[in-house]
């Protein structure tokens, strides 16, 4: 070899190993360890996934435990600024991964506005052009940051850190007849808890994953094309077995998603239903062990009892719009009032630490009634599990008193839970 051929080889290799390991889209999974910390800092120690409430759309932010960002579509054009200022309100200015999961304007309408106010690392979506003006928006806006498309596609693996990945199912054909179904299909995993993403992938792209044999199976299961019918087969939504269903839709929008049957479907199933044009923005957020919401989902009845997930988070970061938080201030234990049941009469507290709390000196407050229930001395709340204290004619592990004495309020009432200090810890 000439000696200036060798040159312009190495200069070859030099340059492609810098854009191996410093352009975006790199997958590194440094130092895994398999500890889930789980402490005061509820919200940056875990993982949350918002369903950003834009209209009728999707847009969903993912951000991890040591600071990794995602941004799944980002709602329709008119949508692009609020979405880029919902992500800086969280602090974010970074996106590791974008992903468009298809050219309808629903979904990468506001693309190309996050992808000119951010600083993003790496931007997906399936291999599929579409002639609007929304399309090209997008795809300038990737070339003018110097960026190019990476493909969505089936067998396409992301470690967006320790413990947490995310697996694309499909798209697994080159062609489809309808855009909707080169949405890909993700799966992402924290520990125990998993989470699948759809876009607007229909009936057809369910079953192409279905024969694939993998493993569907997840807590939170984003629906389907904004709950529509064409989405969400019985045999796909069996395959996933979701405790919750996220749907991101329109209030009154005009194609009446989501549509009645997939609602039934989800009820029958015993599902709890999360839905944007009814609750706004919803907040997920989890330990890799237990999930948490913002919000309170549609009651259904509980499948099997398993108060793990059937809490509902009061969030620090509960950024819905025109919600006024509480004034208290709330010192974090990681032990909180998960729900109260006020026609039940039963108060759920769940220790959501990785450690034992000894309760003694923890009270219970109804606010209405001004009743205080103490735990009994030396009363441990083991690491993870959930304690039921009931009052009225109800049963739970403890009793408020003796006597079927009536603490809530129907009416709507709230409890607050303090520690032995004294402090404010939890309150719903
Ligand atoms: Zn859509």
């Amino acid at each position: 070899m000439k000696r200036s051929n060798r040159k312009k080889l190495s200069i070859v290799i030099i340059v492609c190993l810098f854009i191996i390991l410093n352009i975006g889209c790199s997958n590194t999974n440094k130092n895994p360890s398999d500890s889930i910390l789980y402490n005061s800092d509820v919200v940056s120690a875990n993982l949350a996934i918002h369903f950003i409430d834009v209209g009728q759309g999707d847009s969903t932010l993912i951000q991890t435990p040591s600071g990794k960002t995602m941004l799944i579509d980002a709602g329709e054009n008119d949508k692009g600024k609020s979405v880029v200022n919902y992500i800086k309100k969280q602090g974010i200015k970074k996106l590791d991964y974008v992903i468009g999961t298809h050219p309808h304007s629903d979904h990468i309408g506001g693309l190309d506005n996050v992808i000119n106010s951010l600083d993003v690392k790496c931007v997906y979506m399936p291999k599929v052009s579409h002639n609007t003006e929304t399309f090209k928006d997008v795809l300038s806006a990737v070339r003018n940051k110097g960026l190019k498309v990476e493909t969505a596609k089936t067998g396409v693996k992301l470690n967006l850190d320790q413990n947490i990945k995310l697996e694309m199912f499909s798209p697994n054909l080159s062609k489809y007849d309808n855009l909707n179904n080169y949405s890909p299909i993700m799966k992402l995993t924290y520990g125990e808890v998993s989470f699948i993403f759809t876009g607007d992938a229909e009936a057809e792209v369910e079953k192409e994953v279905l024969t694939k044999n993998i493993n569907l199976k997840a807590d939170i299961l984003k629906l389907g094309h904004h709950g529509s019918s064409t989405s969400t087969t019985n045999r796909f939504l069996k395959a996933v077995s979701p405790k919750y269903a996220i749907i991101s839709a329109g209030k009154g929008n005009e194609y009446g998603h989501p549509h009645k049957e997939t609602i039934h479907k989800l009820i029958n199933a015993e599902i709890q239903i999360f839905r944007t044009d009814q609750l706004g923005t919803i907040v997920a957020v989890s330990n890799g062990k237990y999930i948490s919401f913002n919000k309170a989902g549609q009651k259904t009845v509980s499948k099997d009892n398993n108060i793990k997930y059937n809490s509902i988070f009061n969030a620090k970061n509960d950024v819905s719009s025109g919600e006024s938080g509480n004034k208290k201030d709330l010192i974090n234990t990681g032990v909180e009032i998960v729900n109260i049941d006020l026609e039940a009469e039963v108060v759920v507290i769940q220790n959501r630490n990785n450690t034992d709390v000894d309760m003694t000196g923890w009270k219970i407050v109804s606010i209405k009634g001004n009743q205080e229930f103490y735990f009994p001395r030396g009363y441990i709340l083991k690491a993870g599990e959930a304690v039921t204290v009931a009052s009225g004619e109800s049963k739970g592990d403890l009793r408020w008193s003796e006597k079927p004495v009536y603490i809530w309020s129907n009416d709507g009432d709230k409890g607050e839970l303090y520690d032995s200090r004294g402090n404010l810890v939890s309150n719903q």
